[in-house]
């Protein structure tokens, strides 16, 4: 055992091929390492230049995104990937697709989309115990797991627009009414009063002090 942010580890667990990923699943799938995004890199053989592709669908875990612009939990993500054995570690090359739901930033309609995440990263073998120190920034297998989670939230929530549009020109809403201005057109307004704080002083007669 070692420890890794205050994460106790495991390394890899002889005899108990195929367990692994599927204890995962079952003891860990609300929260960090949901099973969907678990690698299991024993096939790689921790040869350099050895590597393999493999898409997945898995199911996005929560919390991906904010009110505006957001990946829905448990909606389904494409990953494509390629994992590839060098000395130090797993570089993992690849994308994901997953479903974006969210309103938009002028019209608050409501907008479906799809997000594309393309992402290369290096998890590195676990340092011995007492043999340098574990990066905060750095990604690390976990005996043979690989686990995807993290690397994937990172490059989505970069890649989340932070004013999602329904339409590229959406001409958004009217200041006065709150029209929706796609629908009422171009030539919606309300004449001269173009600020509704003016309103109360409209009723007023001013018209000798403007005359100045
Ligand atoms: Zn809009
Ligand atoms: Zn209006």
């Amino acid at each position: 055992m070692s420890n890794v942010n205050g994460k106790s580890v495991a390394r890899g667990v002889p005899g108990a091929h195929g367990q692994d990923v599927r204890d995962a699943r079952g003891s860990n799938s609300r929260g960090r390492g949901s099973g969907d995004f678990v690698f299991d890199m024993r096939s790689l053989g921790r040869s350099p230049g050895s590597f393999r592709d493999e898409t997945r669908t898995a199911h996005a875990p929560e919390g991906l995104g904010s009110g505006l612009a957001l990946v829905p939990a448990g909606a389904d993500v494409a990953l494509d990937l390629r994992f590839e054995a060098v000395s130090e570690g797993v570089l993992v090359t690849g994308s994901a697709v997953a479903p974006l739901t969210g309103e938009c930033a002028r019209c608050l309609d409501p907008l479906t989309s799809t997000t594309e995440v393309s992402f290369q990263e290096l998890y590195r073998y676990l340092p011995d115990p007492g043999e340098g120190e574990a990066d905060d920034e750095e990604r690390f297998l976990d005996g043979d797991r690989l686990d995807l989670e993290p690397a994937f939230r990172d490059a989505v929530v970069l890649a989340l627009p932070l004013s999602p549009l329904c339409r590229e020109d959406c001409p958004g809403l009217c200041a006065e009414c709150g029209a929706h201005l796609a629908e009422v057109g171009p030539h919606h307004g309300h004449g001269a009063a173009t600020d509704p704080r003016w309103g109360p002083l409209r009723q007023l007669d001013v018209s000798d002090r403007v005359e100045d």
